[in-house]
């Protein structure tokens, strides 16, 4: 009896604490969800690529910045994880939904890296739908950085094109997590060939990567997070689509065929999609292939 009189008043206290926090923190945006993976690490999920969020002991890490017109929407959702301001934010790669909030940041007051690479497919052009054109990096950088805030420190490596000819590694060593941008998908990858893609530079910047010391991976689209093992099988897939393609074009597959004659069932994904079949991409990969 005595036991459960203290149970209640526990609980009872709990929700007041509770109560009193809600009512303190913002109300975080209902698009976008918050998953904490470890003491001080998050990812936020929602209206395009995965968001990470490091939070050092005087101000926040960031990688990527969701589509355009979701700053606000993204703040309020890091506000509530952390009242700190964000210092440093870092941006995998070009495409809108993870470089769509680089202006607003900027703003706030942060500095944005990217590799050289970002800012040459910007330069060279890049327009998401709606004319959107992401801003310009505050800094960038060529195959190595650093950026440190409060004690947290994420390292940034470009390997090699992949994804696109732009892509950054993001690599947390002191918590052990690789956030892999769109080098990692947890469905269907693509490569943007167009702007400066590999899907051979995509394997060995993978096999590179391998050499960190991680045990969770963030990749950009398709879940919140993969483990070691999930992400092992992951590159092991890409390296089955580039042992089967280079296969079928040595059977004499022309370029219209080889799509259909690389199989995939058995690896769940997809490519009779325009990510994968839009001429501008298909000729690149068969060559690519060919070689
Ligand atoms: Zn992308």
């Amino acid at each position: 009896m005595k036991k459960m009189l203290m149970g209640a008043v526990a609980t009872a206290a709990l929700m007041m604490t509770a109560g009193v926090a809600m009512a303190q923190a913002p109300a975080p945006s209902t698009a976008l969800t918050t998953h904490e993976i470890k003491p001080g690490f998050y990812v936020v999920e929602g209206n395009g690529g995965n968001t990470s969020v490091r939070v050092g002991k005087d101000g926040l890490i960031v990688v990527d910045t969701k589509n355009p017109g979701g700053h606000d929407d993204l703040v309020k959702s890091i506000k509530a994880i952390s009242p700190l301001p964000v210092k440093e934010v870092v941006i995998t790669h070009h495409h809108a939904d993870h470089a769509g909030g680089i202006g607003e940041f900027e703003k706030d007051g942060a500095t944005v890296t990217t590799n050289v690479g970002l800012k040459a497919q910007l330069d060279k052009g890049y327009t998401a739908a709606n004319n959107f054109k992401p801003s310009q990096p505050s800094k960038t950088y060529d195959k190595t950085a650093e950026v440190k805030v409060g004690g947290a420190s994420a390292k940034l490596y470009h390997f090699d094109p992949g994804h696109t000819g732009g892509d950054t590694l993001v690599y947390f060593p002191d918590v052990k997590i690789l956030a892999g941008g769109d080098e990692v998908n947890a469905g269907t990858p693509n490569i943007d060939f167009p702007f400066g893609g590999s899907l051979l530079g995509l394997q060995d910047s993978l096999a590179q990567a391998d050499k960190l010391d991680f045990d969770t991976v963030v990749p950009g689209h398709g879940a919140v997070t993969m483990t070691r093992a999930e992400y092992e099988a992951y590159r092991k897939k890409i390296d089955t689509v580039i042992a089967r393609g280079r296969a079928a074009i040595k059977a004499g597959t022309p370029k219209e065929g080889l799509l259909a004659a690389i199989k995939t069932d058995d690896l769940g994904w997809n490519l009779a999609t325009p990510q994968w079949n839009a001429p501008a991409r298909l000729d690149v990969l068969y060559a690519e292939l060919s070689k």
